[in-house]
């Protein structure tokens, strides 16, 4: 081959390789962006709820969704997205994380988190954490900054401090109607039958959050953080901190932040089946969340609900119990904030 048709062949090879490069970066950065979050769900009725509690739940729904929004609108990634909305539920005393986690049986606060990146199925999770301020930090940084996927206890707590996360003592999670409603359980409990928390009335139960979102570069992200459920024994740890229970993300599929009975999150293993049929079955998330969370999960006695995001931007969050507060943002839209099933 001569020098000159050499040369021909290699600008030729140069200009595809530029120009579709060029068409990727450029369909890379217009994904359309979309964000989920939850903050449990359970026996959540307008009976339940005044108007002054409701308000409370809907402004801070509000107020984690468009931090975790202006995040994507601004050009960044998912990952940071979900922390950020999820951060914002554990500061806040109205959810079942971080500051207003449940009570454990022995009356203390054992945190559970986790956190998934679709675009390179890294994971991270932290179970049973009681002195960390952020749990889903610590998530995030066992993901990024350790060889492992789980950590649990005062093993996590020191990795925590070596990575020089912000540091608590446990009573920094107390808030006075959570313990109401340990000594409500415990009452209802006796003491005979300690292990019993699956009889408490759901409304003791569940308030772990979440958040989903999909980016600018069509990258999926998850994170779930909870304080798990109230009257816990023996180190119990549910599905928020397992990944593929609580908590999934695949950029081929979607992603999924779970709240609801864990011991049933973990056997049906629902994040992740619901990823799996839309992988595998192209099933739209529509339907596979609906098939999972009411026609496998509620014959079985599992209640919850699931948020999922695809990597088209749709956003579905179907749930089994009478309410679940969620919240969800797609594209330049309105926030849509909801509590109850209709
Ligand atoms: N899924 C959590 C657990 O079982 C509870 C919740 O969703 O509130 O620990």
């Amino acid at each position: 081959m001569s020098r000159s048709v050499t040369r021909l062949l290699a600008l030729l090879a140069f200009c595809t390789s530029s120009a579709s490069f060029a068409f990727d970066d450029h369909a890379a950065n217009d994904n359309p962006i979309a964000i989920a979050i939850h903050g449990g769900a359970g026996t959540i009725t307008r009976a339940n709820l005044n108007p002054e509690q409701e308000q409370a739940y809907r402004a801070k729904l509000t107020e984690a969704i468009d931090a975790g929004h202006a995040i994507l609108a601004n050009g960044g990634s998912s990952m940071d997205a979900v922390i950020a909305a999820v951060q914002i539920m554990e500061a806040s005393p109205l959810f079942n994380a971080g500051i207003g986690a449940v009570y454990t049986f022995d009356g203390e606060h054992e945190l559970d988190a986790s956190i998934m990146d679709g675009k390179t199925r890294e994971a991270g999770a932290v179970a049973g954490v009681k002195t960390v301020k952020s749990p889903i930090a610590l998530a995030r940084a066992v993901m990024e900054k350790s060889v492992h996927v789980m950590l649990s206890g005062t093993g996590a707590e020191q990795f925590a401090q070596e990575q020089g996360l912000e540091q608590v003592t446990n009573d920094y999670f107390n808030t006075e109607h959570r313990h109401q409603q340990l000594q409500r359980a415990r009452e209802q409990l006796g003491e005979a039958d300690k292990q019993a928390y699956l009889a408490l009335d759901e409304k003791f139960k569940y308030g772990t959050v979440g958040a989903v979102a999909v980016d600018k570069h069509g990258n999926l992200a998850a994170a779930t953080s909870t304080g798990g459920m109230t009257a816990k024994r023996y180190g119990r740890i549910g599905d928020s901190p397992i990944i593929g229970a609580g908590t999934w993300a695949d950029n081929e599929s979607c992603a999924i932040s779970a709240t609801g009975h864990g011991e049933y999150f973990i056997r049906y293993h629902v994040a992740a089946d619901i990823c799996s049929r839309v992988k595998y079955l192209g099933e739209s998330i529509q339907v596979a969340g609906d098939t999972v969370i009411h026609d496998v999960l509620l014959p079985q006695g599992g209640t919850g609900g699931v948020i999922i995001v695809d990597a088209d931007g749709n956003v579905h969050m179907p749930f089994n119990t009478e309410g679940m507060y969620r919240a969800s943002k797609v594209g330049d839209g309105q926030a849509e904030v909801a509590i109850y099933r209709d």
